[in-house]
Parts: structure tokens; sequence; C-alpha cells
């Protein structure tokens, strides 16, 4: 026979039992067949479409909601207050930014399961230890650091070092690590929320040492916060660039 013919006839016999089989068979193809063709493409047929994190930020207002003020102020002022008015800049920060916040108290039920880029709870420190204390804490859970959970532990990691850095540039104050309790590490949001939702603690400086500008400027520590999640949303690969510089600095009195 001639060759052509011959390579002709068998092709068309082994698509007509291909064919066969598909009609008689059509669920039992080997799956494996399949992925190993797909797999031996150049480029693969359904590319894996990247999945931004949700473009949604919680902020606990610390204490607010509850019957505890948190720090009291031989003025009055309490903890609580200084929380929510940076809660509140923050809000209209990142909102700013497109982002839709949630500004939760203390004891949210919405914290239950909460998904969002990054939850932030927002505490200040003492009102009445020496007036020398000043900075600023930040604590990820410890229980997440215990756990070898590696991915969600370097999210949160992330999350702390962003705001960090930017929380120092913005407010000029310090990281003051020998002051990092276990109210911080173990803090209960930590083990409500949903365990894809990387969270910090920050407490935002020492109501005493840092009282200028915790309680007249609310708006420079939020400014620090807000930074510090559109720095971690930019490593999650959200395309936001940080916020401009202020117009008017108001100058804080600080020591
Ligand atoms: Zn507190």
């Amino acid at each position: 026979m001639h060759l052509g013919r011959w390579l002709l006839k068998n092709l068309l016999a082994g698509m007509g039992i291909g064919l066969l089989f598909i009609l008689v068979h059509p669920r039992e193809m080997p799956q494996e067949t399949l992925y190993e063709q797909q797999a031996g493409e150049a480029t693969p047929l359904m590319p894996p479409t990247p999945t931004l994190p949700p473009r949604r930020v919680g902020i606990v207002a610390g204490h607010a909601g509850g019957n505890d003020p948190g720090a009291v102020c031989p003025d009055g002022v309490t903890e609580v207050q200084v929380n929510q008015a940076v809660a509140r800049h923050v809000k209209t920060l990142l909102e700013g930014k497109g982002f839709t916040v949630d500004v939760l108290e203390e004891f949210d039920p919405r914290l239950n399961g909460y998904r969002a880029l990054a939850l932030v709870s927002i505490h200040a420190d003492s009102c009445t230890l020496s007036p020398d204390l000043s900075g600023f804490k930040l604590a990820v859970s410890s229980a997440l650091a215990r756990s070898g959970e590696a991915r969600r532990l370097l999210r949160a990691t992330r999350l702390k070092q962003c705001l960090a850095d930017w929380y120092q540039a913005e407010t000029g104050l310090f990281f003051h690590e020998d002051t990092v309790t276990p109210d911080m590490t173990e803090y209960h949001a930590f083990e409500e929320i949903h365990p894809e939702t990387p969270a910090v603690i920050i407490e935002v400086g020492f109501l005493r040492g840092d009282y200028d500008l915790l309680v007249h400027h609310p708006e420079i520590p939020a400014r620090g916060i807000a930074q510090g999640v559109l720095c971690f949303a930019r490593t999650q690969g959200w395309n936001v660039l940080p916020l401009p510089k202020p117009t008017t600095t108001p100058a804080p009195n600080r020591p």
C-alpha cells in the first residue's frame, strides 16, 4: 500500500476508535492524561489568576463599647477617647485610598471570624507611669508565633514591620520593645478573627509621656498607622501609594 494512504487509513481508524471510546465512555477519560496534555503545553491553558486580599481593613478602637476606659489621666482624659480619635482619623485616611474600613469596638461581635486585609487594634499606654516613658509598641499573636504556621506568621510580621517603620517615621516615636506585655501578645481578638486575617495590636504611645501628641494631635499617630497599612497592602499586591505629605504640619510639643 502507498505509505501516505496507509497512514491516512490508520489515522482515520484511530480517530474512529477514539471517537467511539469518548462516545461510549464520556466520563471515563483518565484525568492524568488530560492533566499531562495540559502540562505539556508551552503555555498553560488556564493560567492561575492572582487573587488579591479584600480591600477591607478592621480598626479596633481599644476599650470602645465597654465599661473599662483603659488608662485614665489625672485631668480626666481617657485612653478610650484617644483610641477612638486615632481610629476615626485612620478610617478617613484609608477610605481616601479606596479601602473599606470597619471601626470596631473592643468586644465587637463582628470580630468573630472577621476577614480583612488586616486588623489593627489601637491602644495607648499608662497615664500614670513616669513622664520619661515614651514610645510605641507592636505585637503579633504569640499563639501564632508558636503555631508553626509560617505563612500566616510571616504575613502578620510583615504587617507589624510596615507599621513599625511608618509609625516611627510619621510620629518620631521609637519602638519601646521592653514593655511589650502578654496583654498584647495574647490579645483576645487574635483568637476571634478569621485565621487568614493578619492582625497586630499597637500601643500608640504612653498617655503621660506622649500626651501632647496623642491627645492634641491624634491625626499624626493615625497617619503612621494608615501608612503602615498601605505599606502592608503593597506587599500583598495592592497598587497603592503612600499618603502624600500633609500640607500643614502642626508642630507637636513632644519631649
Ligand atoms: Zn488599652
